[in-house]
């Protein structure tokens, strides 16, 4: 009996301590459940900030393209520094394209979409960058190249180009050529229908085929259909950008009292966002398709001129002086 009496007391013991320790336990995950939802509903969707409408400008030897950063009224978004679409379903307008020419200071990421590009530059790489394909370059210190474009045999040649800024310590870096082919550019397919291509950064905790830009950007493709949302993660601070270049969609934060937020925007613009950590976008009726493309500001002086983009007036001036005394590859 007594040792019965002392297990019911060791399990009344036991008993007490465990309620007390589930009690402790619920404590401890209620205030866990505030925390987590005040955490949900501090997460800011990003707004609006402005909707760029690309500017026709004539580039290399006269090639039409549609350019949204690098314009009169839009220098940068740093660390981007320039935007151009080409395309055009007349050859005319591009295929005198962009013969040999230095850059110093920047990286470019190149995205073909129809058509294809021939290239060649200082540092020995030549080849092609077809439908799908990505080529990035590091200009670095000093780099000579000339970017060709190729009448397709069906559509019309379609690609973006993307200027990122170098950082001050690596303005002057080794340079480098990448091309990656499509097949290399790993695809998100979700049930709903929606399509999304990594080309650099991660999403959905995939890896982007190109990793080595150095203020690595974010930069993928989406395909939304009719009648399909999707919520973006961002990084607080960074710069965020979404070009439409297909159908039309409805961005932003739906509790803004902008205009821009909720109202679908039509293909072709530029759309650059007010902070917050997550991109809503919704395609209503029709479907969309968009670039989104994000990085963390360098916040350092920038100094450009033309292919050259420094810190400083100075280091422009050596560019060219470079150029004319046949240094500037180094
Ligand atoms: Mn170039």
């Amino acid at each position: 009996m007594g040792q019965k009496i002392f297990l019911r007391e060791s399990y009344n013991f036991q008993f007490n301590h465990i309620s007390r320790t589930v009690r402790l336990w619920l404590l401890k995950f209620l205030i866990k459940i505030r925390i987590l939802v005040k955490g949900v509903v501090k997460i800011i969707t990003r707004k609006i900030l402005d909707i760029v409408e690309p500017v026709y400008v004539l580039e290399g030897a006269g090639v039409l393209l549609r350019r949204s950063i690098a314009t009169a009224t839009l220098d940068y978004v740093d660390p981007f520094l320039l935007f151009d679409h080409f395309g055009s379903k007349n050859p005319g307008d591009y295929v005198l394209g962009f013969p040999m020419h230095p850059h110093r200071g920047i990286e470019t990421v190149t995205y073909i979409l129809n058509g294809h590009v021939d290239h060649k530059d200082s540092m020995g790489n030549s080849g092609t960058i077809g439908r799908g394909d990505v080529q990035w370059m590091t200009s670095g210190s000093g780099i000579l190249h000339e970017e060709m474009p190729k009448e397709p045999e069906e559509g019309i040649l379609e690609g973006f180009q993307l200027w990122v800024n170098l950082p001050k310590r690596l303005k002057m870096t080794e340079p480098r050529y990448r091309g990656v082919e499509s097949s290399q550019i790993p695809k998100i397919e979700h049930e709903n229908g929606q399509v999304i291509k990594v080309i650099a950064g991660e999403y959905e905790g995939v890896e982007g085929a190109v990793t080595d830009i150095y203020a690595n950007p974010t930069y993928i493709d989406i395909y939304l259909p009719a009648e399909t949302s999707l919520d973006i993660p961002v990084k607080k601070g960074y710069s965020v950008l979404a070009y439409v270049f297909e159908g039309e969609g409805i961005f932003g934060n739906s509790e803004s009292n902008s205009q821009n937020d909720g109202t679908p925007v039509l293909a072709t613009k530029m759309i650059i966002f007010d902070d917050g950590e997550l991109v809503r976008v919704h395609a209503h009726k029709k479907s969309v398709r968009f670039l989104l493309i994000s990085a963390k500001p360098l916040n350092e002086p920038i100094a450009r001129y033309g292919p050259f983009v420094m810190n400083t007036h100075e280091e422009i001036e050596q560019a060219l002086l470079d150029l004319q005394n046949n240094t500037f590859v180094k």
